[in-house]
């Protein structure tokens, strides 16, 4: 199997070393000069996670070759993973070209965070070929991938994405409809304004809140979401009698969480606490990656 990753950056590093750890031939079609060392050094920082997860690397970089001319990356491939920068205009430049030149059975597959597979497909003549294959950052380890299809996506492309991402040990979740910030995303957002919010009013530090998360909910999410934990919660009567008894107390306090603004003053002052975590950001990424692997 051959694919084609459009775009070498922070997330198609990260694809192509997954693919290549699964066997796939990967070609990586970006034209950034230098960008054969950028994905060099990007491989080596996580080739040590995925044999930590038991995927064989020891041939891994020579399965990834590069090929800056998007037309001849996607003559002949199977699969190509657009993780291009987060602009339409490009994403319609780069899709118009990929249709122009990749065969018919090819599978067409957008990391987009924001953009909607139906926006993107306006520069195709086959919309319908078009999926959203929203990673989780990194894709090598976190295994969520949001599949979005747009307004014109075949049901048959959504399913043979979802064979795809389990084929690559991921956990293929398909949305429904198209929402801004697809779920994970909107979630984090609505959970990151409330850490905002306490930490702007002094309420806990960064390290403070992240403790609290680590030590709380992200063990018990990290077994049971939302939903089955509360419905756990509601002991014998499951999820009616928790709403009926704690729903109040819970909408009362959704009318008390914070709104806050990511103005000067605010960024200064998370800015400031962040630094308190020590250490640099390889040597934190280091520790998060071996953490994330054990919890695995
Ligand atoms: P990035 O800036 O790290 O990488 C983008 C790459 O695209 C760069 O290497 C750039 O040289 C290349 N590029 C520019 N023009 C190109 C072209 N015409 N053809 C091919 N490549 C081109 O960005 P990223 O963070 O890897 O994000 C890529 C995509 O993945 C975006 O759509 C983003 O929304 C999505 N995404 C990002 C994250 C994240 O946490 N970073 C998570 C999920 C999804």
């Amino acid at each position: 199997m051959r694919a084609t990753i459009v775009g070498g950056g922070v997330i198609g590093v990260s694809w192509a070393g997954l693919m290549a750890a699964y066997g796939i031939d990967v070609v990586i079609s970006d034209p950034a000069p230098g960008i054969e060392d950028v994905v060099h050094a990007g491989l080596a920082e996580l080739i040590p996670s995925l044999a930590d997860l038991g995927l064989p690397t020891a041939a891994l970089a020579d399965r990834i070759t590069f090929e800056p001319d998007l037309a001849r990356a996607v003559a002949g491939t199977d699969v190509i993973q657009e993780n291009g920068p987060e602009r339409l205009d490009l994403k319609h430049q780069i899709w118009s070209t990929i249709e122009a030149h990749a065969p018919a059975h090819a599978l067409f597959l957008t990391s987009t965070s924001g953009i909607p597979a139906t926006d993107i497909a306006t520069a195709l003549q086959s919309p319908e070929r078009l999926v959203v294959g929203h990673p989780f950052n990194p894709p090598h380890l976190i295994p969520l991938v949001e599949v979005v299809p747009g307004r014109q996506t075949a049901p048959e492309a959504v399913a043979a994405a979802v064979d795809f991402y389990r084929s690559l040990g991921k956990k293929p979740i398909v949305l429904a409809k198209e929402v801004p910030g697809f779920v994970a995303n909107r979630l984090q957002a609505a959970i990151f304004r409330e850490c905002v919010h306490l930490v702007a009013e002094g309420v806990v530090t960064e390290q403070q809140l992240d403790e609290v998360v680590t030590s709380s909910l992200g063990q018990r999410w990290a077994v049971s979401g939302p939903f089955l934990s509360f419905h756990l919660g509601g002991g014998p009567g499951g999820l009616p009698h928790f709403l009926e008894h704690l729903g109040p107390g819970l909408q009362k306090r959704w009318g008390q969480l914070g709104t806050p603004d990511l103005d000067a003053a605010t960024n200064a002052l998370l800015s400031e606490q962040a630094a308190n975590f020590g250490g640099t950001i390889a040597e934190l990424a280091e520790a998060r990656d071996k953490a994330q692997i054990a919890l695995m």
